[in-house]
């Protein structure tokens, strides 16, 4: 006969190991040094590599190949199925008229011929609207402080979607899920780098403790500023007053719209906090005045 304090041993312990392990609460993973990219758009020479790194270590299906009309790039955004989007820029002259063609062209360039290469991607946002959002608690913040979607919890609700202000969460038509860059957690756990990172054959794509990253940018800014880029700054380093700092930022030379980027991200939290505020004090207002009012009608 087994004791109270005695652990259930055989069958016993199988059947109640079964019943109970859904209950329990497992162990968390040990923090680690927050992780995320430093990516140079100036070194970038569009070869989509990394893109195509992506989608083979994530077997993420093809997108087709589809001519858009207004760009070589023919992938044209981040979607569920492609995790990593090489941007084109393309700046050039319209030579009948003079004119620049592209909307957005720095006006202290003198030749206006010109393509700008970005290798977008999900900005692994320190305070992550898309995570505060999310009503299942299908995103998270894993140990490497990387914004992570569990597929297998998420319900499809597109919540993400509407609060993500960089438009890189999808929903997939096909699972019905939500997916982004996951920042090869799979691979960061085996101790490999991302698969976008080891193919870029210019080191566009930096990745590492975001500490070492940001100091990394700044002496590239540095350094380009010597050599005469005046215009070179870092995108998402720090935090700003209506956003937290990018777990994976950007050295640019034009303004961020040029580069399809917010010039000053919102996070949507911070208008939501107040709805959120005025629905309960409404909601009491309106409890309040039905018992004045059932009050006043028994008296
Ligand atoms: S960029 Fe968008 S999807 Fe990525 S962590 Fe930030 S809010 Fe979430
Ligand atoms: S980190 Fe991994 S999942 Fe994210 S874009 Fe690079 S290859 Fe794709
Ligand atoms: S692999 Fe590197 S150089 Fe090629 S498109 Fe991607 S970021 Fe640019």
């Amino acid at each position: 006969m087994l004791e109270s304090s005695d652990p259930p041993r055989g069958r016993l312990s199988s059947l109640l190991g079964r019943l109970t392990y859904p209950f329990l609460r497992g162990e968390p993973p040990k923090p680690r040094p927050a992780t995320g990219f430093y990516t140079d758009t100036t070194v970038c020479i569009g070869c989509k590599a990394c893109e195509v790194a992506c989608k083979q270590w994530n077997q993420l299906p093809s997108d087709g190949f589809n001519w858009s009309g207004n760009s070589y790039d023919n992938t044209a955004e981040l979607s569920a199925t492609s995790w990593r989007h090489v941007k084109f820029v393309e700046q050039f002259s319209d030579r009948s008229s003079g004119q620049c063609r592209s909307l957005d062209v720095a006006s202290n360039e003198q030749n206006h011929n010109r393509w700008l290469m970005m290798s977008d991607v999900c900005k692994h946002c320190l305070a992550a609207p898309c995570h505060q959002a999310c009503p299942t608690g299908a995103i998270i913040h894993n140990e490497f402080e990387n914004v992570y979607i569990q597929a297998d919890i998420c319900n499809g609700c597109s919540c993400c979607v509407a609060a993500c202000p960089f438009g890189v969460i999808t929903r997939s038509s096909m699972g019905g899920h939500s997916h982004k860059c996951t920042l090869c957690y799979d691979r960061q756990r085996d101790g490999l780098e991302p698969a976008c990172a080891k193919a870029c054959p210019t080191q566009s794509i930096h990745f590492g403790p975001i500490d070492e990253l940001r100091e990394q940018g700044r002496k590239r800014v540095e350094e380009l500023h010597r050599r005469g880029v005046s215009q070179a700054y870092l995108y998402g380093d720090t935090a700003s007053q209506t956003y937290s700092e990018l777990h994976s930022f950007y050295l640019l030379i034009d303004r961020p719209s040029v580069y399809g980027l917010p010039d000053s991200p919102f996070n949507p939290w911070l208008h939501m906090m107040g709805d959120y505020v005025r629905s309960v004090a409404g909601g009491l207002a309106a409890i309040a005045a039905l018992l004045v009012v059932v009050f006043l009608l028994k008296s």
